[in-house]
């Protein structure tokens, strides 16, 4: 192990011709030391094997926060502590199934979304009516037929952009759905082979209005051949979910304090909730363990950052960015404070940059930021914005906010179904996104000049006009931030 060490440092020090100088050292050294011993596999088979899926609110839930507030004591962090916050409902999965009873039986393969209620006993039973996309114009075009039927949407799109449009018109569709009479909502699958989808489909954490269930694509396509055949299908959907009362959640925070500029903070994020079809490995039990290497490897090598650098483990996330939105509101008063916020979130892929979120003027400072990192291929910049993952009311408070861009190959196929187990991530590929992130926080904590700089009311505002995130910051609740 040592020997395998040394190369590696060799390697590194021919990389960095300015390693004379105590910080290009240091990166170096934290380079070296998470190549060599990083324990972010160990990290990630833990949370995903051992305490299992982390949907919020469950017992894998708060063994997680429980856990992850141990190791962040056994690392010697400081600060760590919990911080709860509100969820306005608990939700416990039950059975889940749909028959087609007519023309003629047949098992159809479903798996319940998150935050739907359970059926009435018995199930509930109607006719199959296909409601396309599940755009607004379609379902219009329908509502007639919905009364005491099941709608069928297959939401199309594999873009980023689409996939984040579905994202927000799914708990649209299913309240109009719902509104004209409809007893339940299938929603196709993205995933292949069978391979069944879970989140919820309400926002904030809200129980949605009626039963809603991923159907495989196979089925769907089973029954819009029959309906297209004129045939009628008749099906019947059965849930026991069980519902609670609200609860309090819990935010896990620790920090390494800053040496210099204590009160300047880099902010390390990633959410530790996950969906519960299955362990959320890549989504996101990676970007935790990435964290939780970044905190171990600094601390292993005694380094001493000028800024603080703070991990926060988020839950909620899944819900609608509950836990990072109320973290954001509690701490209003400490967002001048936070120098940036880095959020993992798209799983072990290969690092390739970062999303700036509409910050074309950190262009050059995240160029020199990734300079140390160009052998790997960390060399892209994407000023997209977007309201998904944990960066959202960061970037809504004027923060400069990066999520880092990772090749999602690996990722979008299995997030949020059975088959995100940790034998997805690749390990070369994982340890690179953990070098990244740990150079960005090493670099960002102790270079001379602080990065970027707070937007202001207007810049907000104008960031809004320009895109399309005041729509995705209303509806989920984090726009206007008070
Ligand atoms: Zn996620």
């Amino acid at each position: 192990m040592r020997c395998l060490r040394s190369i590696f440092l060799l390697t590194l020090l021919a990389l960095f011709p300015l390693c004379a100088q105590n910080r290009s050292d240091d990166l170096s050294k934290l380079i070296g030391e998470i190549w060599s011993g990083g324990q972010h596999a160990s990290y990630l088979q833990k949370l995903s094997d051992e305490i299992g899926h982390r949907l919020t609110g469950s017992p894998g839930g708060e063994r997680s926060e429980q856990a992850v507030l141990q190791w962040m004591k056994e690392l010697k962090l400081e600060n760590v502590h919990l911080e709860p916050f509100r969820m306005p409902a608990r939700w416990e999965r039950g059975t889940a199934s749909a028959v087609v009873v007519k023309p003629y039986a047949r098992k159809l393969t479903v798996a319940s979304y998150t935050w739907t209620p359970g059926t009435r006993s018995g199930g509930v039973m109607g006719p199959v009516v296909d409601a396309g996309t599940g755009k607004p114009e379609e379902i219009e075009a329908i509502k007639s037929k919905l009364k005491g039927a099941i709608a069928l949407v297959a939401p199309a799109g594999v873009t980023l952009d689409e996939v984040i449009g579905n994202f927000y018109r799914t708990p649209e569709f299913v309240k109009e759905c719902a509104a004209a009479g409809a007893v339940a909502v299938m929603i196709a699958s993205d995933k292949e082979k069978t391979l069944l989808y879970t989140s919820p489909v309400s926002f904030n954490g809200e129980v949605s209005p009626m039963p809603a269930v991923s159907i495989a694509r196979e089925d769907v396509e089973f029954l819009r051949r029959l309906i297209s055949a004129r045939t009628p299908v008749e099906v019947k959907v059965d849930l026991t979910n069980k519902l609670g009362p609200a609860f309090m959640a819990n935010n896990v925070v620790g920090e390494i304090r800053g040496t210099e500029n204590p009160e300047e903070e880099i902010m390390l994020g990633a959410h530790l909730d996950s969906n519960d079809l299955g362990p959320g490995a890549l989504d996101n039990a990676a970007g935790c363990a990435a964290l939780l290497e970044t905190a171990r490897a600094i601390k292993q090598l005694g380094l001493k950052p000028k800024r603080t650098i703070r991990f926060v483990f988020f839950m909620g996330e899944e819900e609608g960015m509950i836990g990072s939105t109320e973290y954001v509101k509690a701490h209003l008063q400490e967002m001048a404070n936070i120098v940036a916020v880095l959020i993992m979130d798209i799983g072990a892929g290969k690092p390739l940059g970062w999303f700036s979120m509409g910050r074309t003027d950190l262009d050059g400072e995240i160029q020199s930021l990734m300079a140390p990192l160009a052998h790997m291929g960390v060399s892209l910049i994407v000023h997209d914005t977007f309201a998904a993952t944990d960066n959202a009311a960061f970037m809504a408070a004027g923060v400069p906010n990066l999520v880092m861009l990772q090749d999602d190959a690996p990722y979008f196929p299995v997030h949020h179904t059975a088959a995100d187990t940790p034998d997805k991530a690749e390990i070369r590929d994982f340890t690179s996104c953990v070098v990244a992130l740990a150079a960005t926080t090493h670099q960002l904590a102790d270079q001379p000049k602080r990065f970027g700089k707070r937007l202001n009311a207007m810049e907000i505002g104008k960031m809004m006009k320009d895109s399309n995130i005041e729509y995705q910051w209303r509806v989920a609740k984090i726009w206007p931030l008070k």
